[in-house]
């Protein structure tokens, strides 16, 4: 069966640039405004239809898909009685948001009781990627789900994985965003450094880009530290919930450059925390 009707929830830095996509590409997007109207407006313009409210967009998708800020805006908003009141066992969830894989494994058995097919869908490739329609979904569920969502999918993203079940999805995207928020210090300081040095930024990016120590971080985001750019982006505030979320599940083992991690982006968020996570080198970067 074709799914055309889509719901889409969390409108946001990702979502926006996300549900663009899916319109642009034909899909019927059933979308309402939270407390920004913008990007309704210019999503109603494209040719979506605008919502009273949440419940009204499930009454009226076939896939709901939702990136939301974190687990607390999971459970308020997919977790609400005037969405489980909506559901129907013809409905399926694509969920985007980075949240962590307890809550996402807590929407799947109360969306599974009602018969709803559940994706856990979390993305990377940032606002450009966005954009581009060139995300990575990191999907945790049924092959067969997965395969019903993928012509929608395929809209926003151009790497589909999937790693597993249904919290593995959110886990693996934990994991990626340790190493992100480690990266992003440790390139910092590769900067700090080349700056005292009077090493060349090009030079930098291009005999680093090529030598052991090279990350994706660096490679990407120098120009951003060079320039002390720090407007977002991936806010500081979201990546140190991704930390959280990695340092939480880790809890039991030992992870010293996570915990440190963590500390820097706890300690950079209330100054920093709307601006882009790049903003934790701030404290190196004088
Ligand atoms: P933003 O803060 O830009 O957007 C969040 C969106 O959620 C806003 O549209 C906001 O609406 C909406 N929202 C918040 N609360 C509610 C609610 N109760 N009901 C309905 N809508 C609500 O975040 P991002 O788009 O940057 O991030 C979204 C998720 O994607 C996060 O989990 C993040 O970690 C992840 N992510 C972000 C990336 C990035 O580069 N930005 C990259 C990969 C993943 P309003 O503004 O009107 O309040």
């Amino acid at each position: 069966m074709n799914l055309t009707r889509i719901g889409f929830i969390g409108l946001g830095a990702m979502g926006f640039p996300m549900a663009q996509n899916l319109v642009k590409s034909g899909f019927e997007l059933h979308v309402t405004a939270h407390r920004n109207r913008t990007p309704v407006e210019e999503l109603k313009k494209a040719g979506a239809i605008e919502e009273s409210q949440v419940a009204e967009i499930v009454a009226n998708c076939q896939i709901l898909i939702s990136i939301l800020p974190a687990d607390r805006e999971m459970e308020s908003v997919l977790l609400s009685d005037d969405v489980l009141n909506r559901l129907t066992p013809d409905h399926i969830l694509i969920e985007m948001t980075s949240g962590s894989p307890e809550m996402m494994k807590r929407v799947n058995v109360i969306y599974r009781e009602r018969g709803v097919r559940v994706l856990d869908a979390p993305v990377s490739g940032g606002t450009i990627g966005a954009k581009r329609g060139t995300l990575t979904v990191m999907a945790g569920g049924e092959a067969e789900i997965l395969e019903v969502c993928r012509p929608c999918l395929d809209v926003m993203a151009e790497n589909i994985y999937l790693v597993g079940t249904v919290g593995a999805g959110k886990a693996i995207k934990a994991i990626n965003q340790m190493l992100a928020g480690i990266h992003m210090l440790a390139s910092a300081e590769a900067v700090a450094l080349a700056e005292k040095l009077e090493i060349d930024k090009e030079i930098l990016k291009q005999v680093i880009g090529k030598s052991s120590g090279a990350s994706w971080m660096l490679l990407n985001k120098a120009d951003t530290l060079i320039n002390r750019d720090f407007a977002p982006g991936f806010k500081l505030s979201l990546m140190k919930k991704d930390i959280q979320i990695a340092v939480n599940e880790g809890a039991e083992i030992e992870l010293p450059l996570a915990s440190f991690a963590l500390q820097n982006f706890a300690d950079s968020e209330t100054e920093n925390g709307e601006l882009d996570f790049s903003a934790v080198a701030k404290k190196v970067l004088s």
